[in-house]
């Protein structure tokens, strides 16, 4: 009989990880206020610092990604509008259609590899000319990593040609920077240098960089001022949101460089993966903390090996028939990742 394993290795997701013990004594020693009046200081020495590292003049601290989309689409486009993204971007597939029930905006969907679409793309889809009868294109915007995409990274060249289009046209730039810090850590572009084409950007805290809560959002003091107001509407202002953001410029301190580990861990779960019988990369060698794992070639699927792989304490996200994810982060070491690739060697053999 097998032994139940102390501890489950979990890769659903990067939002898994718990407080590391130096970030739980930020958050319990922190300086607290009132985040809604304006008077926290931890709140707003967060807001500067993400400020400062995207390189816009004002941040606001927000408690979620969704809240951050949603509030920079409200910011940004009058309803009937109509945003431009990837067709599996997070903010047309994944938020519960925020942008359309909240914003009155559509949101449409580009097809494109790893989701990065090019200028062309965006020619293609919008019309040469103004049209009465055609929705008004107003906001574009790109997800950096693209989760679906495999944590994709985004070429500063394309985005500047997109750039281009959208200064000549009147649109809107916005990026969902969920993971921004992988694709700057990936690339070496700086965050602010990717962030200069766009109007707003924003950060996830409860992602790669370990914290429990909270994402920032960024962007000219006037379009910060206005996500003040939405915040409020939406119930996103808070109190003493001083214990979550000290998590937060913890995090800015220690957890930006050590995701090259995440990076590093995810091409070798991916490259022993790989080598297991009808295992496939699906798109090869990561280029962040992202590995989607198409298992069509050992004809088992995907839920059963997932079962049978969390009976062995590992937890992998199931996607789709023949389709799983595994995502790395802070709670999981190089040896779990050779514990992984075993476990998931057995669950094929048996
Ligand atoms: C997780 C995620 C979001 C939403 O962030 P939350 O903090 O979970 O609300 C948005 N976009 C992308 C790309 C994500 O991965």
């Amino acid at each position: 009989m097998q032994r139940p394993r102390e501890r489950t290795i979990d890769l659903t997701s990067d939002t898994v990880t718990r407080p590391s013990p130096g970030m739980y004594e930020a958050m319990v020693t922190a300086e607290l206020g009132d985040e809604q009046k304006g008077t926290d200081p931890t709140v707003n020495a967060l807001c500067d610092r993400v400020a400062e590292l995207l390189g816009k003049e004002a941040a606001v601290f927000l408690p979620s990604g969704v809240m951050c989309n949603t509030i920079a689409i409200l910011v940004q486009c009058r309803p009937g509008e109509e945003v431009l993204t990837s067709s599996c971007a997070h903010l047309l597939t994944m938020e519960c259609a925020a942008p359309s029930a909240i914003a009155g905006v559509t949101v449409r969907g580009i097809e494109a590899s790893g989701g990065i679409f090019s200028a062309d793309d965006i020619l293609r889809t919008i019309p040469w000319t103004r049209k009465r009868n055609v929705p008004n294109p107003t906001l574009i915007s790109i997800e950096n990593t693209c989760n679906r995409g495999g944590g994709s990274v985004w070429p500063m060249g394309h985005i500047w040609e997109i750039r281009q289009i959208a200064v000549d046209r009147g649109i809107a730039m916005h990026m969902d920077g969920a993971r921004l810090l992988n694709a700057s850590v990936a690339s070496g572009v700086l965050p602010s240098e990717y962030s200069a084409p766009f109007d707003t950007v924003w950060i996830d805290l409860s992602k790669g960089l370990g914290c429990p809560v909270g994402a920032v959002l960024a962007g000219s003091s006037a379009l910060i001022e206005n996500a003040w107001v939405w915040k409020h509407r939406l119930g996103g202002a808070m109190r003493q949101a001083g214990v979550l953001a000290a998590a937060g410029l913890y995090a800015l301190v220690h957890n930006i460089e050590r995701l090259e580990e995440d990076h590093k861990n995810a091409r070798k779960l991916a490259a022993g993966l790989g080598r297991l019988n009808g295992v496939r990369s699906k798109w090869g060698e990561p280029e962040t903390n992202i590995v989607f794992l198409d298992v069509s070639g050992t004809a088992i699927p995907a839920a059963a090996i997932g079962e049978r792989l969390l009976a062995s304490g590992i937890h992998i996200g199931v996607e789709s028939e023949f389709e799983l994810r595994a995502i790395t982060h802070l709670d999981v070491s190089e040896a779990d990742i050779d514990t992984a690739v075993l476990g998931f060697e057995e669950v094929l053999k048996r």
